[in-house]
C-alpha cells in the first residue's frame, strides 16, 4: 500500500480525552474514531490488526475442535425470559422494540440463543460433545465505557460454547478452551495470566479470567510471584487426549492467581512477601455452569439408556477488540505503538527518504513492487514529506521493520534497516532485502 494513497488519518497532538496510552495511540495512529460514547469506526490501519487479531483467535478456536458459526447481533427478549434472565441483566442490556411491539435486544452474549439451537437440533448423546463458536459485536450499556476499545459499549467478542453428555466431558471441554486461550494469546506475545474468578450474570461455578498484568488495567488481582516464571510458550497439545490437556491446566492453575472480586486475604495460601497485587486486563473468561439454561431451556438429549439427560454446558469469551487496545498497552514506547509480528497490520514499512529523485524513487518503487510479489505486506511511504516527519509516523504505527532508502546508502547499494523495537539500524545490501524478509 502506497501512503499517499492510503487513509491514515493521524494526529500530531494528543488527544485530551485519551487517558491511557492504547487509547491515545490508537487515536494518534488513525486505526479507529469514535462515532459515540463507547462506539467506534475501525480506519484501515486499526481494522487490518483487528482482522489479524481475529485470525489468530479463529485458527486456534478451529484447532481445539470448535466450529464457526454467527449468530444474529439481534435476539428476542422471549429466549431470555425463558432462561430467566431478561429481568435480571440490568441496564446493560440494550433493550429495543420492533415494528410490531415485540421486545428484542442487541445481544451482549448468546448462551440462550446458541442453547435453542443446539437444543433444537441435537436430539442424542451420540452426536455430543459439540463445541459452537462465533465471532460477532456485542452491546453492553457499560456504565462508564472509556479507555477506547478496552471499554467499549458496542464491542467484537468471541465467544463459544460447549455441550456435553455429563459433568466429565464438559470438564473437558473447559480444559480444551483453557489450553485453546493459552495458546491465542501466546501467538500474540501475551501473558495472560488464567485466575480463579467470580462468574457474575453469566453464573456457573468454575471460571477462570485470563488477565495481562497492566496498571492500566481495570481488575484488581493477586498473583503468586512464581507464576511469572512459568513458561507460557506455546503448548503444544493434542486435544483428544484428556490426560495431556488435563497436565496443562493443572501446570497452570497450581499456583495461586485471583481477582479482587474472590481474593480473601485472610484465606490466601501464598506468603504476602510472595503475593502480588497489582492490576490487569482482563482479556478472555471461561465458565462452567453445568445445566444452568439447559434445563430452563429445555435443552435435553436421549442418553444411552433412552433417558432424558439436560446438556452440560460451559461458554467461553475473549474480547477481540479490546485486545487491540490491551496489544498495545504491553508493546509501546515513547514513540509509539511496537507490533508484534503476528498482529502488526502491515510486516514492513519502506520509507523513500527522496521522492524528489529519480534514482531514490525508481529504487524505492521497484523495490516496494518486488517486495509485494513476494507476498510480504508492506506500507510504502511515498509521501513528498520531510524525513524526520517520515521517521515519526513510521515510529507511531509500530510496523515491525523499517526499511529505507536515501541517495548516500543507494550509492553504495545499500539501504537501512531499522528495526522498531529495539531500534537497531544496519546497512542491509538493496539486492538482499527481498530474500531477508520473503517467509
Ligand atoms: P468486564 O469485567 O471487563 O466488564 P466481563 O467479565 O463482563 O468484562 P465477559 O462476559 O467475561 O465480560 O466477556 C468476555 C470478554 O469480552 C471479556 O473477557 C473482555 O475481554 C471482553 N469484554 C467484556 N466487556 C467488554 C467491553 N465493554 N468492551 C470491550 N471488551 C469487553
Ligand atoms: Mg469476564
Amino acid at each position: 500500500m502506497r501512503l499517499s494513497q492510503y487513509f491514515l488519518p493521524l494526529l500530531r497532538e494528543n488527544p485530551s480525552e485519551a487517558q491511557i496510552v492504547s487509547h491515545r495511540l490508537m487515536l494518534r495512529a488513525g486505526m479507529i474514531r469514535q462515532s459515540s460514547a463507547g462506539i467506534y469506526s475501525w480506519l484501515p490501519l486499526g481494522f487490518r490488526v483487528l482482522k489479524r487479531v481475529e485470525q489468530i483467535v479463529r485458527e486456534e478456536q478451529d484447532r481445539s475442535g470448535a466450529q464457526e458459526i454467527l449468530m444474529p447481533t439481534i435476539q428476542p427478549a422471549e429466549l431470555w425470559r425463558e432462561s430467566g434472565r431478561y429481568d435480571d441483566y440490568g441496564k446493560e442490556m440494550l433493550r429495543i422494540k420492533d415494528r410490531h411491539d415485540r421486545e428484542m435486544l442487541y445481544g451482549p452474549t448468546n448462551e440462550e440463543q446458541v442453547t435453542e439451537i443446539v437444543g433444537a437440533s441435537i436430539k442424542s448423546y451420540r452426536d455430543l460433545p459439540k463445541n459452537l463458536y462465533h465471532i460477532q459485536w456485542k452491546f453492553r450499556d457499560e456504565v462508564r465505557p472509556r479507555f477506547g476499545v478496552m471499554r467499549g459499549r458496542e464491542f467484537l467478542m468471541k465467544d463459544n460454547y460447549s455441550f456435553d453428555l455429563d459433568a466429565a466431558g464438559a470438564k473437558h471441554s473447559y480444559n480444551k478452551m483453557f489450553v485453546a486461550y493459552l495458546r491465542t494469546f501466546a501467538r500474540m506475545g501475551l501473558k495472560a495470566i488464567p485466575m480463579r474468578a467470580d462468574t457474575g450474570p453469566i453464573g456457573g461455578d468454575l471460571s477462570h479470567e485470563f488477565i495481562i498484568l497492566a496498571e492500566t488495567g481495570e481488575s484488581e488481582v493477586y498473583v503468586d510471584r512464581d507464576f511469572l516464571d512459568l513458561n507460557f510458550e506455546n503448548p503444544d497439545v493434542d486435544y483428544d487426549d484428556e490426560q495431556i490437556v488435563q497436565t496443562i491446566v493443572d501446570y497452570f492453575t497450581s499456583l495461586y492467581a485471583a481477582t479482587g472480586e474472590i481474593h480473601k486475604p485472610e484465606a490466601c495460601p501464598v506468603p504476602p512477601e510472595r503475593l502480588i497485587a497489582t492490576r490487569g486486563i482482563e482479556v478472555g473468561q471461561t465458565f462452567y455452569f453445568g445445566t444452568k439454561y439447559s434445563v430452563p431451556m429445555g435443552a435435553v438429549v436421549a442418553g444411552p439408556n433412552g433417558e432424558e439427560v439436560p446438556l452440560e454446558m460451559g461458554s467461553y469469551g475473549i474480547g477481540v477488540s479490546r485486545l487491540v487496545g490491551a496489544l498495545i498497552e504491553a508493546n509501546h514506547d515513547d514513540n509509539g505503538i511496537i507490533w508484534p509480528e503476528s498482529v502488526a497490520p502491515f510486516r514492513l514499512g519502506l520509507i523513500n527518504l527522496r521522492p524528489a529523485d529519480d534514482k531514490c524513487s525508481a529504487a524505492a518503487d521497484d523495490l516496494y513492487g518486488k517486495l509485494r510479489n513476494a507476498g510480504i505486506d508492506v506500507l510504502y511511504d511515498d509521501r513528498d514529506d520531510s524525513p524526520g516527519a517520515k521517521f515519526a509516523a513510521m515510529d507511531l504505527i509500530g510496523l515491525p521493520d523499517q526499511l529505507i532508502i536515501g541517495p548516500r546508502g543507494l550509492a553504495a547499494g545499500n539501504i537501512e534497516w531499522k528495526h522498531r523495537r529495539d531500534g537497531a539500524r544496519q546497512d542491509l545490501p538493496l539486492d538482499t532485502a527481498v530474500g531477508r524478509f520473503a517467509a
